[in-house]
């Protein structure tokens, strides 16, 4: 952590002061003792040599009048500098002032700062409870304000902070407090008595409602919209909440509610409710267990065939993470990738699996294609290529039996460093696929741009497929135009035969789904395998490809 400059400041100033009074002390001192001895010898000397200048007297004694001249200087001395230093402790004390207040204060806005807000919270608290009176706190933080500040500038940025802190300021209540407490969140808190509890409701809506109207900064308006939480010390219902009443338990749920709003949509208000607390808990405990499970190789890969639907040839497998839990058993993926996605472990887990996945792959047939799915986080990363390349060089496995698996949303984010991280990989020979397409994220001049070998169709399409409904027309339109760009296309989500014969009368396909097996570890993998005569040739033997039996695999029940 640096040092505050403001801290620093303060400290000085205390220290100067500290020093001035010393000094001043001494002066005083000085000068008392030079009016103590100006009294004792003033009283004769000086009428002797006032006497002598006006020729009145004989001559006083040269030692005593000088002593007494010598005096007389250093009390108007000290007077002089007594009279200074109180003026510049006048002045420290006023620059002491200044700086605690600009510590107090976010200089863009003017509102309280994090550092004095939670101090401030603690006191309204204290005396809403002497008074019988609720407080609530809110938090809120401005919807994709990142966005405006990359695409605006910073100028327009703090544009629009300070119009939204005039515009909460205009609406909040006096006596209310409003504090920015960093970015583009705000907090506020205000005390009211328990049967105005609708009243203060009204007011968080049309704090958010303010927020999302238009901003003009100059020639340019600006759209955003503000996610809030609150809570409060009393609920709506007239509950008191147990031990509600500190300022930074108030904060503490006030930001649970904020994360809910924020994750039920944001531009909305979002009160806290006491399940927020469990639900906070209970992710914790998942967050310390996957981390365990990632120390202790609970992350697993799993494996589900891929089959060409003509010749119902395996033609590979795509692996499905999965998370073998000592307390939860076996969790499924769309559980736990959002979490190690938030947590910032993605690439982590990625790569163990990846590595685990090449190696149990080395073990097939080496026809036999492994798609692996890439979370967009990943692609983020301007080195994603070299690092899969390199993993490729360190597994000794060939570029062209992976295939990677990208969702449309990874599309958005940087486009021109997602077709570059593509085409790298591509070159190399890896098989790059658009997964769940058809959900409605990419749009057609996408599909061009961007450097696809395949589409995979959403299994939402896939699922009641059934002859001339209209999940059919909608893919066999898909399939039209995955003919139409020179893209092969994957059916995902198969549980059926009369789902599969459909699919057979559409075109050419290559399909995966329950109907042919769910996903499965590696060792019944291996099994599988080599019941078909399909492991690598040193695992069993040398394998003729034109020998293995590669006919219809036998089509499991649907579980
Ligand atoms: P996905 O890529 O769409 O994977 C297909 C999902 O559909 C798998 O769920 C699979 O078990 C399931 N599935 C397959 N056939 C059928 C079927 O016939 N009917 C139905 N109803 N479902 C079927 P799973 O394994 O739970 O994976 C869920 C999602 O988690 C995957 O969706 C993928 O997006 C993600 N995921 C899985 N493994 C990884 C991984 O290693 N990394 C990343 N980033 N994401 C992964
Ligand atoms: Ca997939
Ligand atoms: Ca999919």
């Amino acid at each position: 952590m640096s040092a505050n400059p403001e801290t620093t400041k303060l400290a000085l100033s205390g220290f100067a002061f500290m020093e001035s009074r010393h000094f001043d002390g001494v002066t005083l001192g000085i000068a008392a003792a030079s009016i103590l001895l100006f009294l004792a010898t003033g009283g004769t000397v000086l009428p002797e040599l006032v006497g002598y200048w006006r020729g009145f007297g004989g001559q006083p004694d040269v030692i005593l009048a000088n002593a007494l001249i010598l005096n007389i200087a250093v009390i108007l001395f000290g007077w002089s500098r007594y009279k200074a230093l109180s003026r510049e402790l006048v002045e420290r004390c006023k620059s002491e002032e200044q700086a605690l207040r600009l510590a107090d204060t976010d200089p863009l806005t003017g509102c309280q700062n994090r550092r004095s807000f939670l101090p401030a919270v603690n006191a309204l608290a204290g005396s809403a409870a002497a008074s019988g009176c609720e407080i609530a706190v809110g938090l809120i933080d401005l919807d994709h304000f990142k966005a405006i500040n990359d695409y605006h500038g910073h100028q327009l940025g703090d544009g629009v902070l300070l119009e939204t802190a005039a515009r909460f300021t205009e609406l909040l209540p006096e006596g209310a407090l409003l504090a920015r407490l960093g970015g583009d969140e705000f907090a506020f808190a205000l005390t009211y008595h328990n049967d105005e509890h609708p009243r203060i409701e009204t007011l968080v809506d049309r704090l958010v409602a303010s927020a999302a109207n238009a901003i003009q900064i100059g020639d340019t308006t600006l759209e955003i919209s503000a996610s809030v939480g609150v809570a409060s010390s009393r609920h709506a219902d007239g509950t008191e909440f147990p031990a509600a009443g500190g300022g930074e338990n108030l904060m503490n749920r006030a930001d649970m509610a904020m994360y809910q709003a924020k994750k039920r949509g944001r531009n909305r208000v979002q009160w806290f409710e006491p399940a927020m607390e469990y639900e906070q808990r209970f992710r914790g405990e998942l967050e310390a267990g996957i981390r365990r499970g990632l120390r202790a190789n609970e992350f697993v890969p799993y494996y589900e065939q891929q089959i060409d639907l003509e010749t119902g040839e395996i033609i590979g497998f795509e692996m499905l993470a999965r998370w073998q839990s000592p307390d939860l058993g076996l969790v499924n993926p769309d559980i736990f990738i959002p979490i190690v996605e938030e947590m910032g472990l993605i690439e982590d887990l990625a790569k163990t699996l990846m590595a685990q996945a090449f190696e149990d792959a080395k073990h097939w047939h080496p026809r036999l294609t492994i798609a692996i799915n890439i979370s967009p986080l990943q692609l983020r990363d301007p080195w994603f290529a070299q690092k899969i390349l390199k993993m490729l060089v360190a597994h000794a496995f060939p570029a062209s039996r992976l295939e990677i698996e990208i969702t449309e949303s990874a599309l958005h984010e940087n486009p021109g460093l997602v077709r570059n991280t593509l085409t790298g990989l591509r070159n190399q020979g890896v098989v790059v696929t658009l997964d769940d397409f058809g959900m409605g994220y990419s749009s057609l001049s996408q599909l061009r741009m961007l450097p696809f070998d395949r589409l995979k169709i959403d299994r939402s399409f896939i699922r009641d497929l059934k002859h001339d409904d209209t999940n059919a027309k909608l893919v066999g339109a898909i399939i039209s135009m995955g003919v139409g760009l020179d893209l092969p296309l994957v059916a995902e989500g198969i549980e059926n035969d009369a789902i599969l014969k459909t699919l057979r009368g559409m075109g050419q396909l290559k399909g995966q789904g329950y109907h042919y097996g769910r996903p499965e570890p590696a060792e019944q993998v291996l099994e599988r395998l080599a019941a078909l005569n399909l492991l690598a040739p040193d695992a069993n033997g040398p394998v003729d490809a034109g020998n293995a039996d590669l006919s219809e695999v036998p089509a499991q029940k649907t579980a």
